[in-house]
């Protein structure tokens, strides 16, 4: 049970976020949920999930691309909660095109939002779960943290950097009870994967579903995408005791993208 524990988890407004948050809240843990749009419907259904074991839901829409704001949503849950013990950063947005054609700006929406968001957060969470010798900290990779897919040097540079930030944070905290570890999964049918689909789907003239089968066939041999609540459940048991020991690690879900 994580009944007494707080959990953050950024851009849980939408697919892979609100699932890990909808798992943890059936474990009891308190939810800090962020991200964009109308966080209403969320903070509902995470509140649900929670509601037998009498978990504190709150919600902060800071802006990840915003070191001010991040600082903001940390102190928010610090007066609110009384700080954060399991911090999962999933923020992340995506941007396809080569990179002769990548527009700057997006690069640093990227860099700043899918890896320099980790490293304010994580900055701003260690101290207190230092002081408690407890803490887990859940890095939202890729399998794109570990392999790279043409037309996304941004997102690859991204997803390696913060598997690189998984380790290093992983080693200044092995002796503790704080554990940092990295969630690297492949295809999952949310809104960001829904546009590439769309996308193929324009650029080819095929029909969508034809173009779902094509983006699995091309890296996912299981031919099935990941569910965020898969993703959740895993989350859930780098939470565990059982897990205290497993530090610094890129775990895959990928359906077998990076066994080839
Ligand atoms: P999504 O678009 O469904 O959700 C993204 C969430 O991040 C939303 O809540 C959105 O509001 C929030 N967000 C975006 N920009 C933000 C910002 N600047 N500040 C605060 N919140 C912001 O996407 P998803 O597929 O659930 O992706 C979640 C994470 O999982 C991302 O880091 C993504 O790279 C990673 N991932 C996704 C897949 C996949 O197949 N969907 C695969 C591997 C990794």
């Amino acid at each position: 049970s994580l009944k007494g524990k707080t959990a953050l988890v950024t851009g849980s407004t939408s697919g892979i976020g609100l699932g890990i948050a909808l798992e943890l809240a059936k474990q009891g843990a308190n939810l800090v949920l962020n991200g964009f749009g109308d966080a209403s419907a969320p903070q509902a259904e995470v509140s649900a999930a929670g509601a037998e074991l009498g978990i504190k839901v709150g919600y902060h829409g800071a802006d990840m691309s915003k070191p001010e704001q991040i600082e903001a949503m940390m102190a928010y849950a610090a007066a609110e909660f009384g700080g954060v013990d399991i911090l999962v950063n999933n923020a992340g947005i995506q941007h396809v095109a080569n990179v002769e054609d990548f527009p700057a700006a997006k690069w640093d929406a990227i860099i700043a939002i899918n890896l320099s968001s980790a490293f304010h957060t994580t900055r701003l969470a260690i101290p207190a779960m230092r002081q408690k010798n407890w803490g887990r900290i859940l890095n939202i990779a890729s399998a794109h943290g570990l392999v790279a897919s043409a037309g996304k040097s941004a997102y690859v540079a991204s997803k390696h950097g913060i598997v690189g930030f998984t380790k290093a944070v992983a080693l200044e905290t092995a002796t503790s009870g704080i554990t940092v570890n990295a969630i690297c999964p492949g295809w999952v049918l949310t809104p960001l994967v829904q546009k590439q689909i769309d996308d193929r789907a324009t650029r080819e003239g095929i029909p969508v579903a034809q173009a779902e089968k094509e983006l699995l066939g091309e890296k996912q041999p299981s031919l099935q995408f990941t569910t965020p609540a898969q993703l959740g459940e895993l989350a859930v048991f780098l939470c565990s005791a059982a897990a205290a020991n497993i530090k610094g690690q890129a775990w895959a879900m990928d359906g077998g993208w990076t066994a080839q």
